[in-house]
């Protein structure tokens, strides 16, 4: 996809803080980062968003979350962890190629997510 950052991004064409690299997949620390740690998960596939997204690259960036959000847990000592995926802009998606937010929280950080349940 043309003229898309986080497609130049995932595919090594703009450098970037890479956490994780393999065939599909980088992963990359946020560059407005809500705490410290803050990572996106960016398919080298181009998707806009998750409707797009391949069923199997859908599987797969779970399974990172998952393996991601330990190490990340381990590594930085935080006390919980968000999981975060925009979809549109009413959503809060700023980047229209899919990713997913992978935000380290430790007590009393006060960031704020813009939706709360409840
Ligand atoms: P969204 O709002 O689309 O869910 O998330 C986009 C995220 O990408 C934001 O947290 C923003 O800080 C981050 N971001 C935007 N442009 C860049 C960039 O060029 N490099 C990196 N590393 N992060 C970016
Ligand atoms: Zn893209």
């Amino acid at each position: 996809m043309e003229n898309c950052i986080f497609c130049k991004i995932a595919n090594g064409e703009i450098p970037s803080a890479t956490l994780y690299e393999d065939e599909e997949f980088r992963v990359i620390l946020d560059l407005g980062p809500a705490s410290k740690g803050h990572a996106l998960i960016l398919p080298k596939v181009h998707a806009a968003n998750i409707y797009e997204l391949p069923d199997a690259t859908a599987g797969k960036t779970m399974i990172l979350a998952k393996h991601m959000a330990e190490k990340l847990t381990n590594a930085l000592e935080c006390d919980g962890f968000n999981i975060v995926q925009n979809n549109g802009e009413i959503a809060g998606q700023t980047v229209f190629h899919f990713h997913m937010h992978l935000i380290p929280r430790y007590q009393g950080d006060g960031v704020e997510l813009t939706w709360k349940p409840g």
